[in-house]
C-alpha cells in the first residue's frame, strides 16, 4: 500500500487542505488574540484607573502620604502595573517604578492634559522617565472644589506584547497539534480510500483477464457501492456474452469439425486461420501445420488459389471442380469459395468447402461404362442372329442340314440374349429396390436345398459328383427369398460351369459364430489370383470365349456381390488355377436360427 502512488497522491492532497485551513485559522486567531488582548489591556487599564481615583481622597494628596502609599501599593503589587499620583500642579506624589523627586512635571504629558480636559486621557509613548514604551491612562481625582489630582495607571508594551506572544504561542501548539491530529487522520482515510480502491482494481484486473466469477462485496466497497454494483454486473454480462460466446464457438466448431465437406477459412491475404479435419484428410495434410500458413501452401492447387482469387476480388461465390492428385490416386471435389464480410460489410476473408465427389463421379463413369458394355453384349447377339438369319433367308436353295446348323446357331444366340436380358433385369431391379422392409425370415437351407434340386440336371449332364453338407439344425436368415436363391443358383451354375465333365462340386452350410456360411467349391479351371477380385465386376469374364461358349454373361458374380451387399453379407473367393475354386458367401443369422 505504502508504494501506492495513489495513498500519496490522496495524503498529500488531504494535508494541503487540512494546512490551508489550519493555517487561515492560525492567522485569523493570532490577530484576534492581539486584538482582543489590547483591548482587554484598555479596559483593565480604564477599570483601574477608576477604582484608584476613587479610593484617593483629595486629603491624601501629599507627598508621602501614607494612606495614598499603601493604596497605591496594594494596587501595584496585585496588577503589576505601574501606578502614578500627579497633584493638580503636576507635581508626581507617587510613582512605582520611580522616585517622584526625580521626575520632571508631568502636567504636560498628553495623557494627563486630556483627563484634565475631558475626564479620561490614553497615551501609547516611550516612558523619558523609564525609557520603555507605555500605555497610560489617567484620570482625574475630583473634589468638591474641582480637581485635586490625577491618578495614572500605565502598563509597559513589553508586558503586553509578552502576554499576547504567550497566548499566540499557546494556540499556535493547539494548532500544530490538530495540524498533526488531522494530518493522522488524512492518512488514515486515504489509506481506507486506497485500500477499496486497490481492491477493486485487483478484482477489476481479474475480470479483465477473464475470472468473471470474482465479485467486490459490500463490505470491501465501502462508500463506493454503486461503482461495486456497476462492476460485479459488468463481471455477471462478461460472463454470460462469454459464455454466450464460447457455447455458439464450441457450437460452430462441432459443426465444423464434424463436416463431411473439407471446409478451409482464410484471411484477406489468403492464409488459414481453420481447417477442419475433412478438408485435411481430402487434400492429404496436417491440420495443425496449415493454421497461419498461405492457402497455397496447404491446396498447392493453381485452380483453388484462383477461385479464391476471383471471390476474393468480385465478393461473391464462385463455384468450380477440380481434380485434385494424391500420391496414388486422385479426388474430384466440388469447390464452393464464399468471400465473408464483417457486420460493417467489410470483406474479412473467405470460406472454401470442398465436396468430395470421387464416389459419385466413379459411379457416374461405372454407369456409363455399363451402358456402353451392356450395349455392346446386347449387339454381339442380336448382330449374330441377323446376320445368320439373313444368310437362311437370303439362301431359299440352302440345303437342310446347313439350314438346321444356322438355325441352331440362331437359337443359342438367341438363348444368350434371353440371359442377357434376364441378367440385365435383374440388375436393374437390385439397383432400383433398395428397399429391405420387405426381407422376411427364411430357412436358408431348404433355399439351397432347391437350387441343388435345379442343379440336378445340369450335374448330371456333366457327370459331376454333388456332395452336400448341411448342418441339422434350421439356419435361418433375414433377407429376400428369390434374391438368396438367384445367389446360390448363380454359384451352383458357375461351379458346374467352370468344371470339365466328371468334376467334384461340394456344397456347404453351416453356422460360424453369428454367421451363416454357404460354401461352393469345385475342382474347376480356378481362377488366378490377379484375377479373382476382378472376377466380381460387371461384364468381367476372365477368359471371355468360354464363358460366352458355356451361356455366360459376364454378370452373374456381380449379381451375387449386389446380392450379398444387400443382405449385409460378404462374397470372397478362394481359388488356385487348374484346381478348382471355392466361393464363400457369409451373412449374418437371422433372429430365430436357433430354435
Ligand atoms: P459368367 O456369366 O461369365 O459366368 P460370372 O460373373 O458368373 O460371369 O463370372 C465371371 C467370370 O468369373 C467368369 O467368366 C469366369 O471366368 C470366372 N468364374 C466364375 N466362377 C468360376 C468358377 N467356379 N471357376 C472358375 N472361374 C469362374
Amino acid at each position: 500500500m505504502l508504494n501506492s502512488p495513489h495513498f500519496w497522491r490522496t495524503t498529500a492532497t488531504y494535508l494541503l487542505f487540512v494546512l490551508i485551513g489550519v493555517s487561515l485559522l492560525v492567522v485569523r486567531t493570532l490577530t484576534d488574540i492581539s486584538r482582543d488582548e489590547h483591548t482587554r489591556s484598555e479596559e483593565q487599564l480604564h477599570a483601574y484607573a477608576l477604582t484608584l481615583a476613587a479610593s484617593i481622597s483629595p486629603s491624601m494628596l501629599t507627598a508621602n502620604n501614607e494612606s495614598m502609599a499603601k493604596t497605591v501599593d496594594v494596587l501595584a503589587i496585585n496588577t503589576g502595573l505601574r501606578v502614578t499620583i500627579i497633584d493638580s500642579n503636576g507635581v508626581v506624589l507617587i510613582d512605582t517604578h520611580q522616585d517622584p523627586a526625580l521626575m520632571d512635571n508631568h502636567l504636560n504629558r498628553p495623557e494627563v492634559q486630556t483627563a484634565i480636559n475631558r475626564g479620561e486621557g490614553r497615551a501609547e509613548r516611550f516612558s523619558q522617565t523609564l525609557r520603555v514604551n507605555y500605555h497610560y491612562l489617567a484620570v482625574p481625582i475630583a473634589s468638591s472644589d474641582g480637581l485635586s489630582g490625577i491618578a495614572r495607571v500605565a502598563r509597559s508594551e513589553q508586558e503586553l506584547d509578552d502576554l499576547i506572544r504567550a497566548r499566540q504561542l499557546q494556540e499556535l501548539m493547539s494548532a500544530i497539534g490538530i495540524t498533526l491530529a488531522l494530518a493522522v487522520l488524512a492518512m488514515i482515510v486515504a489509506w481506507r480510500k486506497t485500500a477499496v480502491l486497490e481492491e477493486i482494481t485487483q478484482i477489476t484486473e481479474a475480470i479483465a483477464q477473464g475470472d468473471f466469477e470474482r465479485r467486490v462485496t459490500e463490505s470491501k466497497a465501502a462508500g463506493m457501492k454503486r461503482l461495486a454494483d456497476a462492476l460485479n454486473q459488468m463481471a455477471r454480462n462478461s460472463s454470460r456474452r462469454v459464455s454466450l460466446l464460447t457455447s455458439d464457438r464450441n457450437r460452430l466448431a462441432t459443426v465444423f469439425t464434424g463436416m463431411v465437406e473439407g471446409v478451409i477459412d482464410v484471411d484477406q491475404k489468403q492464409n488459414t486461420i481453420h481447417i477442419n479435419e475433412a478438408a485435411a484428410a481430402m487434400l492429404g495434410v496436417e491440420r495443425d501445420k496449415c493454421i497461419g500458413k498461405p492457402v497455397w501452401h496447404v491446396t498447392r492447387h493453381q485452380k483453388i488459389t484462383q477461385a479464391l482469387d476471383e471471390a476474393l476480388r468480385q465478393r461473391t461465390v464462385i463455384k468450380t471442380q477440380v481434380d485434385y492428385p494424391l500420391e496414388n490416386n486422385y479426388l474430384v471435389m466440388d469447390i464452393y469459395v464464399a468471400s465473408l464480410s464483417d457486420d460493417q460489410g467489410e470483406p474479412i476473408g473467405a470460406v472454401v468447402v470442398m465436396h468430395n465427389i470421387t464416389e459419385l463421379k466413379n459411379l457416374e463413369r461405372v454407369r456409363t461404362d455399363f451402358v456402353a458394355n451392356a450395349s455392346h453384349e446386347l449387339k454381339t447377339p442380336i448382330t449374330a442372329i441377323r446376320g445368320l438369319s439373313e444368310t437362311v433367308v437370303g439362301d431359299p436353295d440352302m440345303d437342310k442340314s446347313t439350314a438346321l446348323h444356322f438355325m441352331e446357331r440362331i437359337h443359342a444366340q438367341s438363348i444368350r440374349l434371353s440371359h442377357l436380358v434376364t441378367d440385365l433385369m435383374t440388375i436393374s431391379r437390385l439397383e432400383s429396390d433398395q428397399n429391405t422392409s420387405e426381407f422376411t425370415l427364411l430357412n436358408f437351407g431348404e433355399l439351397v436345398n432347391r437350387a441343388l434340386a435345379a442343379a440336378e440336371t445340369a450335374i448330371e449332364n456333366k457327370h459331376h459328383t454333388l456332395t452336400a453338407t448341411m448342418t441339422e439344425a434350421k439356419i435361418e436368415v433375414v433377407g429376400d427369398r428369390q434374391q438368396l436363391s438367384q445367389l446360390a443358383d448363380n454359384l451352383l451354375d458357375n461351379a458346374i460351369k467352370y468344371t470339365p465333365e466328371g468334376g467334384q462340386v461340394k456344397v456347404r452350410l453351416y453356422v460360424q459364430g453369428s454367421d451363416a456360411v454357404l460354401e461352393v467349391e469345385d475342382s474347376g479351371i480356378g481362377i488366378s489370383p490377379q484375377y479373382q477380385q476382378r472376377v466380381f465386376e460387371r461384364f468381367y469374364r476372365v477368359d471371355k470365349a468360354r464363358s460366352q461358349s458355356l451361356g455366360g454373361t459376364g454378370l452373374g458374380l456381380s449379381i451375387v456381390k449386389n446380392i450379398a451387399e444387400r443382405h449385409g453379407g460378404v462374397v470372397s473367393v478362394s481359388s488356385q488355377l487348374g484346381r478348382g475354386s471355392t466361393f464363400t458367401y457369409r451373412m449374418p443369422c437371422g433372429q430365430h436360427n436357433q430354435d
